[in-house]
């Protein structure tokens, strides 16, 4: 049985031709990049040029202002408490209801030690409440922290409209995007967002997981959350990991050069699969079907059904999708994304994301498309609402 992978948001297969650059540096390259003999100087170099290729991915003014870090939720701590350190005096931060844990958490932890929180909401196609956030920000603002695109729901928000609005407040506030689910999906450009500080991850666009970037831009002063020696310019101590560094500027050269397919042709096998299950399933409904969203993503409730059930049908087939629950102590709690956005109950427990990547075949989706009404029927006979799915049989025709 072949496998279909549509689980490209939680991580992505290492593309072939990263794999291939990140090799030497594990057999013959294996130099510390900071030692002064010749033999490190491929390691070096291959660390100052992978910088280059970053910095042209975000279109940042400066290879200076690119860090390498291990993930994307290591560069959101190091933007958020960086920031935060090193302005004491500021003791407000706003971020939204819908970001990743890594961002949610942290902001809960800070709640925690003091700091006041706004956490802005969003409505019910996911997009968030701008009057909310422009009247949450006032003099005491330290940083506002929203994510670029929303990895359940793939809705974009727009980064430039609030970087206009936080410095229109408050030009001392500082703003850190959470882009990981936008890299090599959508172009960035960190100077025509207006941002100071931004995110991404490698193992969301076929570069290794355990490796990520923080963008901060020239003007913006950080604490390093990792102390130690004096790489990266003193804000993330550590022996670079170089094959990783070469894997993850592989990857972004790669997502330059494929980013217009996955504009269109991503889109269209996703927009296939979106129209073709809400065509053939009376009780599918689309989450957000908003056009501002990330080419490759789809969040599709299944109603009066269970979405762990759908999943592990799904897994029998070879076919892997996620549901937005997280699975905390025992007990399936609905996500907290769908929760803001007020998805129905009836809808929320069999919410699915599916996520596309360039790899993903027609053939593919074309063979979800024709067994996943089967596992609906027959998943849908065994709920306990039959009253319910008859009336909304009924009315959906
Ligand atoms: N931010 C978003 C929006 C994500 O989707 C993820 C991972 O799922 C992260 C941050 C965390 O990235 P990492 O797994 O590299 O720590």
């Amino acid at each position: 049985m072949d496998l279909i992978y549509l689980d490209n948001n939680a991580t992505t297969k290492v593309a072939p031709e990263v794999l291939e650059v990140m090799l030497p540096y594990f057999k013959e390259e294996y130099a510390n990049p900071s030692s002064i003999y010749e033999f490190a100087k491929k390691a070096n170099h291959t660390v100052r040029d992978s910088r280059g290729v970053i910095k042209d991915f975000l279109n940042a003014a400066n290879e200076k202002e690119i860090l390498f870090t291990s993930c994307g939720s290591e560069s959101a701590n190091t933007a958020i408490r960086g920031v935060l350190n090193m302005n004491k005096n500021k003791r407000h931060i706003i971020t939204t209801k819908v970001e990743h844990p890594c961002v949610l958490n942290l902001y809960q932890t800070l709640e925690k030690e003091g700091y006041k929180v706004d956490y802005i909401g969003v409505n019910s196609n996911g997009e968030l409440d701008l009057a909310q956030l422009e009247e949450a920000i006032n003099y005491d603002t330290a940083l506002v922290s929203i994510m670029y695109a929303n990895n359940e729901t793939g809705v974009i928000y727009p980064i430039e409209k609030i970087s206009e609005i936080i410095k229109s407040k408050n030009k001392e506030t500082k703003f850190f995007v959470d882009a990981v689910q936008a890299a090599g999906k959508i172009p960035i450009d960190v100077q025509a967002l207006g941002v100071d500080l931004l995110g991404i991850s490698g193992h969301k666009f076929h570069a290794p997981k355990g490796v990520g970037v923080l963008y901060v831009n020239s003007k913006t002063l950080i604490t390093p959350l990792i102390i130690g020696g004096h790489q990266e310019r003193g804000k993330r101590a550590g022996t670079e990991n170089v094959p990783y560094i070469a894997g993850i500027a592989k990857a972004a050269e790669l997502a330059m050069d494929s980013m217009n397919y996955e504009l269109t042709e991503v889109k269209r096998l996703r927009d296939k699969l979106e129209s073709g299950i809400i065509k053939n399933i009376f009780n599918s409904r689309i989450n957000t079907s908003i056009s501002n969203r990330v080419p490759n993503t789809t969040n599709i409730g299944f109603e009066y059904i269970e979405g762990e059930l759908i999943l592990l049908h799904l897994s029998d087939l070879g076919i892997c999708a996620s549901s937005g629950s997280a699975c905390t102590s025992g007990s399936l709690e609905p996500s907290h994304v769908l929760r803001a956005m007020n998805v129905p109950f009836t809808a929320i427990h069999g919410s699915i994301r599916w996520s596309l990547s360039r790899y993903t075949k027609e053939s593919e989706i074309d063979y979800v498309l024709k067994v996943l009404p089967g596992i609906i029927d027959k998943i849908t006979a065994l709920s306990p609402y039959q009253d319910e799915l008859a009336n909304l049989k009924r009315l959906r025709g």
